[in-house]
């Protein structure tokens, strides 16, 4: 009995000194993973014109069934992007998603990305089915999130 409460108490003092390995969430963040994988984004190129075209690839790749896309043709008078079509609807349940990537892969425009933004927390279900108001993200914001792709996007772009 003594032995168990000298173990007991050698344990808890080693920790003591140690400094913790925990952080103060939210004030105190810690570092990602070079190669994390957070909430998906949809570019908006600096023209204004949505990336995204609308080809359901990302729906067909998506492992979870996540995504649902409904496309529609551009006209003259309304143009959302630089293809025939545009995704008219184009929404990601959060519920169902692994954050595997495959709808990044997939995407032959380059239209969508995981970002690294991790807060999913809310209060309603309704909530967890992002829409294009939610996906849709600037040029210049979308660098920040993920500059390494979007560098080079920007190369490719000459810009
Ligand atoms: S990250 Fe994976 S699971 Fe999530 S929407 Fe994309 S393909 Fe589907
Ligand atoms: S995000 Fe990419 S793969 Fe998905 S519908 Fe748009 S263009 Fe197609």
């Amino acid at each position: 009995m003594v032995k168990e409460i000298g173990k007991a108490l050698y344990t808890t003092f080693k920790h003591i000194f140690k400094r913790p390995i925990t952080v103060s969430y939210p004030e105190e963040r810690l570092p990602l993973a070079p190669r994390f994988r957070g909430l998906h984004f949809l570019v908006i190129d600096e023209d204004g014109l949505e990336r995204c075209v609308g080809c359901e690839l990302c729906a067909i790749a998506c492992p979870a069934d996540a995504i649902y896309v409904e496309a529609a043709e551009n006209t003259e008078k309304e143009r959302h992007s630089p293809g025939e079509r545009y995704a008219r609807i184009y929404m990601i349940h959060m519920f169902r998603c692994i954050f595997c990537g495959y709808c990044e892969e997939a995407c032959p425009e380059d239209a969508i990305f995981l970002g690294k933004d991790y807060e999913l927390s809310t209060y309603t279900r309704e909530e967890f089915i992002y829409d294009k108001k939610r996906l849709l993200l600037p040029f210049r914001d979308a660098v920040r999130q993920r500059p390494e792709v979007m560098n080079r996007l920007m190369e490719k772009a000459g810009l």
